[in-house]
């Protein structure tokens, strides 16, 4: 296996169609977890160039880490995931374990999915980065983790107001409760605005309240209401 020139530190472990796959570790266990991590990743490939109606132009290039320790050294706070616009990479942690524990797998699985629709979408729009809700949100419903999160009847915090979802310290403060609440927010937008909406959204975010044709505070009332 060859290093690669721009990404020296690191193996490239497996190129796939849509995607170009990187380790520091070359060992079975990584190989193995990144195999796993490719399929999910092809599989729903289709399903969310389609959605967005966009294809990257180069392969999505990833980069996998099964050790967590070292993964938070490298990306300096505490995450499993994250995609950086400056550079088009996905870093994510994944544990090696994934491969016998089912609920495992799909959560570290739904876990890149969910990093390459911030790639999709702030590829689409690099503004769509700086409306966290509709960034993260379009993130955790697309990848389907707002369905799971639903299905599961896990208890989140209360409503936040229009000014907790719109405040920058959002995710920090409300935690998996913010990913939550977001992700039912473009739930909303798509049930009742239709799919076409939201892809105008993430083309023109500032443009969210001419391309629905209400107000922000409407918005958040007609959604308060369809939770209830
Ligand atoms: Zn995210």
């Amino acid at each position: 296996m060859i290093k690669q020139g721009d990404e020296d530190e690191l193996y490239l472990i497996q190129e796939t169609i849509h995607g170009k796959f990187y380790s520091p570790s070359q060992d079975d266990d990584v190989q193995q977890v990144i195999q796993e991590l490719a399929l999910n990743y092809e599989s729903n490939y289709e399903r969310l160039t389609t959605m967005f109606q966009f294809s990257p132009s180069k392969k999505t290039r990833v980069h996998v880490y099964t050790d967590r320790e070292q993964f938070y050294k490298i990306i300096g706070r505490q995450t499993e995931g994250t995609y950086d616009a400056k550079d088009n990479i996905i870093k994510v942690f994944t544990p090696p374990q994934i491969r016998f524990v089912p609920s495992l797998h799909s959560e570290y699985t739904d876990q890149l999915v969910h990093e390459f629709i911030h790639a999709i979408i702030q590829q689409i729009h690099p503004a769509v980065g700086s409306v966290k809700w509709l960034d993260e949100g379009t993130a955790f419903y697309a990848a389907l983790q707002l369905e799971d999160a639903l299905n599961q009847k896990h208890h989140f915090r209360e409503i936040p107001t229009l000014e907790q979802l719109n405040s920058p310290t959002f995710f920090d403060d409300y935690g998996s409760s913010a990913y939550f609440y977001s992700g039912l927010m473009i739930q909303f937008i798509v049930d009742e605005y239709g799919l076409e909406s939201l892809n105008e959204i993430i083309r023109e975010p500032l443009a969210l309240e001419t391309i629905l044709d209400t107000t922000m505070d409407q918005l958040y009332l007609h959604w308060k209401a369809y939770l209830q």
